[in-house]
């Protein structure tokens, strides 16, 4: 199964993607949580990266491109992937065509998660994500067993820099600005299957399974 997730920054995709690996035991490939690696590192990249990142700009298209080159070549990879947060851009997506062609590989289904701003900014603002492994809680919809704490490896909580109110905003206009044209490219292929990413976490995942089958 090689999926793509793509919504709205908040709309859950992060969340989705880790439920769909427990489910088809295939990986999840989040440019997000690469690049933000990266940053930690204190890598070239990281450096590149974190000043756009913090004002809610893009990185440059051949950035990522190019992590998600390497990563698709990794032998996990061989039963299929979870793209999350890319493509980003049509740019992208062109190029994601490209390189699947050379693996003789394709998309099977795009899923777009549509959210309301309104929805996306109380989300954002109760985010919280583990230092360590990157999984994202919620303060109030989705908090962790115990506070500050990851239920998955112990590491702590943080509020991410760009889930700020101001940032936030600077991200949603991004979105439909520059991606929301990529969910366009892939219903042209036929593709895209439209998900309410409204209601709890579980219905979410039983449409998102629902429309994979
Ligand atoms: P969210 O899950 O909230 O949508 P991500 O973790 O996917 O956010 O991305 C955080 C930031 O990382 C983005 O605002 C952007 O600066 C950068 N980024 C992630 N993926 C891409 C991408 N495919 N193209 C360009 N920039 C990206
Ligand atoms: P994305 O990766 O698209 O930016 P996340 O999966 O990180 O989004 O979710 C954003 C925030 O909203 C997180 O705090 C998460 O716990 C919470 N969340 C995810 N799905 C739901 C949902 N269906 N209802 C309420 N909150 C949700
Ligand atoms: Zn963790």
């Amino acid at each position: 199964m090689k999926l793509i997730l793509v919504g709205p920054p908040g709309s859950g995709k992060g969340t989705q993607a880790k439920m769909l690996i427990d489910k088809y035991s295939i990986p999840q490939i989040s440019t997000g949580d690469i690049l933000r690696e990266a940053v930690k590192e204190g890598s070239p990249l990281g450096k590149k990266a974190k000043s756009l990142m913090d004002k809610g700009s893009l990185v440059p298209d051949e950035v990522v491109v190019g992590i998600i080159e390497e990563r698709l070549k990794k032998p996990d990879c061989k039963g299929g992937f979870i793209l999350d947060g890319f493509p980003r851009t049509v740019a992208q997506a062109e190029a994601l065509d490209k390189i699947l062609d050379k693996m003789n590989l394709e998309i099977d289904h795009l899923l777009n998660i549509e959210v309301d701003d309104g929805e996306l900014l109380k989300r954002l603002t109760g985010r919280r994500t583990c230092k360590n492994c990157g999984r994202g809680y919620h303060i109030i919809f989705d908090p962790p067993a115990k506070e500050n704490v990851c239920n998955e490896c112990n590491g702590d909580l943080y509020q991410r820099d760009d889930d700020k109110e101001d940032t936030i905003k600077s991200r949603l206009k991004v979105y439909h600005d520059q991606t929301a044209p990529v969910v366009d490219f892939y219903k042209k292929k036929n593709l895209s299957r439209t998900i309410d990413g409204l209601g709890k976490i579980d219905e979410v995942f039983t449409r998102v399974t629902g429309a994979i089958n």
